[in-house]
């Protein structure tokens, strides 16, 4: 089973969302979720988890000797990730590593961020999930663990429909359409309703490389230089 490991001030917030839909019904089964209260492992009778920061300033930062104290008993598995905005973007491909490993043990911050020697001396991996600040790195954690979960074998219904989605190419996937066929006079594109599998694809995969360099120029790069070598651009009418 893959483990969860998360060290936060806020145990309770854990499963959260994922006690629900379908990473609610793999918990116990394909993955566990263990939520360790760093206030258990607070040193004085105040039980006090941070302190004024270094040099001045606002705010609060939490200990290191705490912070380590909670992270050396916490027999969590996998690597070990502090949820932080300075961290490395994270993305699909890591998300995919790590679902593929035993397991991950998550540092939730609080406050302004956690002190630098915990990081240092328990080798941690810094991981953001966005340029976003956060109040803490609960939901952080909740986001990062959502995405590894639902790669894991048999939490998807249909197994093989993770592996088309966006990012995974790197192109942003097409847009869907169901029912009605026509919705306060918009009308589904007449492609997807021809019965012609073809037809289907193509217009599929236009509409992926189209909102991809019309909305991510970023990953619209990356996409040219991996199809091509970065020689030419890819046939947007294939
Ligand atoms: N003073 C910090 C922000 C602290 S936010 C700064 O300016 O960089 C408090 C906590 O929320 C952080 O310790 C971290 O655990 C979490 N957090 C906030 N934004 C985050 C993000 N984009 N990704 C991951 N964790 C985040």
């Amino acid at each position: 089973m893959w483990r969860a490991t998360v060290l936060t001030l806020y145990p309770a917030m854990f499963p959260g969302p994922l006690g629900h839909a379908l990473a609610g019904r793999a918990l116990g089964v394909a993955w566990s979720c263990e939520a360790l209260d760093i206030r258990a492992h607070a040193l004085d009778r105040h039980r006090s988890v941070d302190d004024t920061p270094a040099g001045g300033g606002p705010g609060m930062v939490l200990r290191a000797d705490v912070a380590a104290a909670a992270l050396d008993s916490s027999g969590g598995c996998g690597p070990r990730i502090l949820m932080t905005p300075r961290g490395k973007p994270l993305t699909q491909e890591r998300v995919r590593a790590l679902s593929r490993g035993p397991g991950v043990t998550l540092v939730c911050g609080r406050f302004e961020g956690v002190d630098q020697r915990l990081i240092e001396k328990r080798d941690l991996e810094e991981v953001s999930v966005g340029d976003v600040v956060l109040s803490g790195g609960e939901a952080a954690a909740l986001l990062l663990l959502d995405a590894c979960v639902r790669l894991l074998p048999g939490v998807m219904g249909d197994a093989t429909s993770g592996d088309d989605e966006s990012f995974e190419r790197p192109l942003l996937e097409h847009p869907h359409y169901s029912k009605p066929r026509a919705f306060e006079g918009l009308v589904i594109p007449e492609a997807l309703t021809s019965g012609d599998h073809a037809a289907v694809a193509r217009w599929r995969k236009r509409r992926s490389l189209v909102d991809t360099r019309t909305r991510r120029p970023d990953l619209w790069a990356k996409y040219v230089a991996a199809a091509t070598g970065g020689v030419d651009k890819p046939d947007e009418t294939e």
